[in-house]
């Protein structure tokens, strides 16, 4: 696992843009895939500490790429945070139960992003 590398899976390309942005403030390596299937890979191939996931995607959504991640011995350890921009009630049970540890809602606050990346990425630094 790569404690500087952070995999966003968004289909939006201004939201993406705000995370590259987040991420240099943070000195953190982003690596960006624009679809569940495409993530997954980069997953596989950059160990990521985080996974940053929209739940809203193209093809395959965010809880099923979770549930395949949680569920890869490989990957599982990976930590996932779901994005959505419906803060509908229900929709962080629906994270939780699809093997999510966090939790973000859209509009991006980048104060609120980068406390929960600082919070994931010090546990990371602690177990590795
Ligand atoms: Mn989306």
């Amino acid at each position: 696992m790569d404690t500087r590398n952070i995999l966003v899976i968004e289909d939006n390309k201004l939201n993406m843009k705000l995370m590259r942005g987040i991420f240099k403030l943070g000195n953190y390596q982003i690596i960006e895939a624009f679809d569940a299937e495409t993530g997954i890979r980069l997953a596989r191939q950059h160990k990521p500490f985080l996974i940053l996931m929209d739940i809203q995607l193209p093809g395959m959504d965010g809880l099923d790429a979770t549930q395949i991640i949680k569920s890869d011995p490989l990957l599982k350890d990976i930590s996932v945070v779901a994005l959505t921009g419906f803060a509908m009630q229900g929709d962080e049970e629906k994270a939780k139960a699809s093997g999510c540890d966090g939790y973000l809602t859209k509009p991006i606050n980048v104060n609120e992003v980068l406390e929960t990346i600082a919070e994931i990425h010090r546990k990371h630094c602690q177990s590795h």
